[in-house]
């Protein structure tokens, strides 16, 4: 049986046509980009262009476009690069408790090296509000980085506002955009980015590609030093053909964009009523609204979401606790812990993402799947509505 794949924003599979553009560059067109011949000018010409790709999902220039190895070196980067630079002119950096660990860890790492963090709170709705952000500025703040888009609740971000505030204030503002590319139309200079973080796999491009926006005129130090690729900003040998299967997602996904957003937010929103005529105390973590398309976060009243999700992949059908590492360590998301959930409700809560490749005859399937599991497992549970211990049950 076929797995039922609802965790696109975990990652995406390659679509066939960026297959087939990156199968060259493995093998005929294999030059070094840097190279002073024939087949190392091809491998240039391969980057520039999906530069320009990149570039034209995002409304950027050509050149504002610095490849990475992925959406966390890009969030390092960005993160590292501007504290580092700007440490004469102040040490705190404003951020949200909602960002993605590559952006958290990295400020974490910065705490040691002597900048003062501010770690904002969000809305019950999982929303930053843009006063706060303008609240939080000292005389010492060099750095404002708030995400785009959420990757467990899906929540959109005040970007163009906190990009404003920013810009008032002399400050230098961050944006990681992995989940937002491909799902929502960003355009860097309407958004009042100073730099954006993207990642290809989210969006049906390989792993390990990625890359950083910075805005001309936007200097930050480098964190990888040798050669003088990416024009003497990020060393290392470009990784070819990862670059040219991003460039052919970033087209893809630009061309198809209003079907994509289209499509799968009517899959999702088909998929809620689904689930909410069949399944009893179930409810949405996060703005429905303000969010990603393909993104549903439901909180399973009585239910214990690793016992759901081991049920459903028993079934083939693959699904999130929201935060890859959660399963490993058991540690409650923080995410829906920075909204203010309860940590029973923390620990009802299912991430499902849905993406191109979803039908309709999957969703059916897992909801069917849903109203079985989930009546078993509430049969089996301790709490009763009020979450108090059903001995009898216990004892059963
Ligand atoms: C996936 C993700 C990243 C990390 O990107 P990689 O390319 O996997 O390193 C960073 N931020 C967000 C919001 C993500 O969803």
């Amino acid at each position: 049986m076929k797995p039922i794949y609802l965790d696109y924003s975990a990652t995406t599979p390659v679509k066939q046509e960026v297959l087939d553009a990156m199968i060259p560059y493995f093998t005929e067109k294999f030059g070094n980009p840097s190279s002073l011949y024939g087949i190392g000018f091809a491998s240039k010409d391969a980057i520039e262009l999906a530069r320009s790709q990149v570039a034209a999902l995002i409304g950027a220039e050509d050149r504002e476009i610095y490849f990475t190895s992925g959406g966390t070196e890009a969030d390092n980067w960005a993160v590292i690069g501007a504290a580092r630079s700007r440490k004469n002119k102040g040490n705190h950096i404003i951020t949200t408790k909602i960002e993605h660990h590559a952006l958290l860890h990295t400020c974490k790492a910065l705490e040691k090296e002597g900048f003062v963090v501010t770690y904002l709170d969000v809305d019950d709705n999982g929303i930053v509000d843009p006063a706060q952000v303008k609240n939080a500025i000292t005389d010492q703040t060099i750095l404002i980085s708030v995400m785009f888009a959420n990757n467990e609740i899906g929540t959109l971000q005040p970007i163009a506002e906190i990009g404003a505030i920013a810009k008032e204030n002399g400050i230098l503002f961050h944006s990681d955009g992995v989940q937002a590319l491909g799902n929502v139309d960003i355009d860097v200079r309407s958004a009042g980015v100073d730099m954006m973080s993207m990642s290809a796999h989210k969006i049906y491009g390989p792993k390990g590609i990625g890359a950083l926006y910075i805005r001309k005129g936007v200097v930050i130090e480098n964190i990888l030093f040798g050669g003088g690729q990416e024009n003497k900003r990020r060393a290392g040998t470009e990784n070819l053909t990862g670059i040219v299967g991003f460039g052919k997602a970033a087209e893809l996904a630009g061309k198809n964009l209003n079907d994509h957003i289209k499509q799968v937010r009517d899959l999702r929103n088909y998929f809620l009523e689904q689930i909410r005529s069949r399944i009893d105390d179930i409810s949405v973590n996060g703005d429905l609204e303000k969010r990603l398309p393909g993104n549903l976060n439901l909180i399973f009243n009585y239910v214990e979401g690793e016992a759901l999700l081991l049920h459903l992949d028993i079934r083939g059908i693959c699904a999130s606790t929201g935060s890859a590492c959660s399963s490993a360590s058991f540690s409650p998301s923080h995410v829906l812990s920075a909204m203010g959930l309860p940590l029973e409700k923390v620990y009802s809560s299912l991430r499902f993402t849905v993406g191109d490749f979803t039908t309709k005859e999957d969703l059916d399937l897992v909801v069917a799947s849903l109203v079985e599991i989930v009546s078993k497992l509430r049969e089996l549970s301790p709490f009763d509505k009020d979450h108090r211990m059903q001995s009898t049950q216990v004892l059963r």
